[in-house]
């Protein structure tokens, strides 16, 4: 009895090495053929096969970040993100990252940032960074730029990168020189005499300036052609705004200034010019008479001249002009 279970024992022990040493084996062949790999799929379609997943998906997330050479680039877009299946694969079969990634390449689209600097609405050019773009903007400003109310900053999000300049290149670009308002002696001859410059260049931006000073009327009467209208009798857009009234109506200075043009100007007839200060100043066209001249200091109110038809005028009215660094901006956004 003894006997037979010992012998029974043996027998099991044998049975126990001997499934071990297969099982062994088995694992032993199996690792030797095989290795665990990913077998990776986009859009459910089978691309090939990635032993180290993580170093793969890495080098994907960094392309969506960065791009392939990194200069201005937002992000990537990507259709769709590979998914990973484990298996086992026998160690003969080549994975394939680079193919893998590049098919993710494939169907990348890349997105870039930068900043355009506009100049009424239109891109003018484009720099790499936001700071390089106030950096320019600001640069305009000290140099007394006359466009620079004109300008704007927009951020760019394209899948085409634009050539992107200096900034010392865009402020010498876009740079525009301020006309330059001369201050006139006094004159003690003529009224009618033409003195002083002036700017008549066509621009009409719709924006509101802050001017820093109140004006009043001039005239009152009726508006009979507004700021930007455009017609048959001029060239380009209407810089001013009419106001129409009796020929001989005193004109009053919209603010206090000097007067730095006092005479006739081709369209605009006889015409007179008040410089507020700070780049601003006052037109009033098409004026039968001119009381003063160019030098001389106005106080706000005081009359200036008479309301005509001088010009290019069809009737007696008042052509009244707000410019601020010789760009005409709306008067009815001050007065009217
Ligand atoms: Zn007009």
């Amino acid at each position: 009895m003894f006997k037979k279970i010992m012998i029974h024992t043996k027998r099991g022990i044998k049975f126990i090495v001997l499934f071990m040493i297969a099982s062994f084996l088995i694992v032993g062949a199996v690792a030797f053929l095989y290795k665990p790999t990913y077998s990776v799929y986009i859009n459910n379609e089978q691309v090939g096969y990635t032993e180290n997943r993580t170093e793969l998906q890495h080098k994907i997330n960094s392309y969506i970040e960065n791009g392939e050479d990194s200069s201005n680039v937002a992000f990537v877009q990507v259709g769709n993100l590979p998914e990973y299946k484990l298996c086992l694969l026998k160690r003969n079969v080549v994975t394939n990252d680079d193919e893998i990634f590049n098919k993710i390449k494939e169907q990348g689209v890349t997105y870039y940032r930068y900043y355009a600097i506009t100049e009424n609405q239109e891109e003018k050019l484009y720099v790499s960074s936001f700071e390089e773009a106030e950096n320019v903007v600001n640069q305009l400003k000290e140099k007394n730029s006359s466009n620079i109310e004109k300008m704007s900053i927009v951020e760019k999000y394209e899948t085409d990168l634009k050539e992107l300049v200096s900034t010392e290149e865009a402020v010498s670009k876009l740079y525009v020189e301020a006309p330059k308002v001369i201050q006139v002696a006094q004159k003690s001859t003529g009224r009618y005499e033409s003195t002083g410059t002036v700017n008549t260049s066509l621009t009409t931006p719709t924006a509101k300036a802050n001017i820093g000073i109140n004006l009043i009327r001039p005239v009152s009467g009726v508006i009979s052609s507004r700021f930007g209208v455009r017609s048959s009798i001029r060239k380009s857009s209407h810089t001013g705004l009419d106001i129409a009234t009796s020929a001989g109506t005193p004109i009053a200075a919209a603010a206090s200034g000097t007067v730095t043009f006092s005479g006739y100007k081709g369209s605009f007839g006889n015409m007179l010019v008040i410089s507020h200060g700070n780049g601003v100043q006052t037109y009033y066209c098409h004026c039968s008479k001119l009381y003063v001249s160019a030098g001389t200091q106005v106080s706000q109110g005081q009359k200036i001249a008479a309301v005509g038809s001088t010009g290019n005028s069809t009737g007696p009215h008042l052509h009244l002009e707000v410019r601020i660094n010789g760009v005409a901006y709306n008067p009815q956004n001050y007065l009217y």
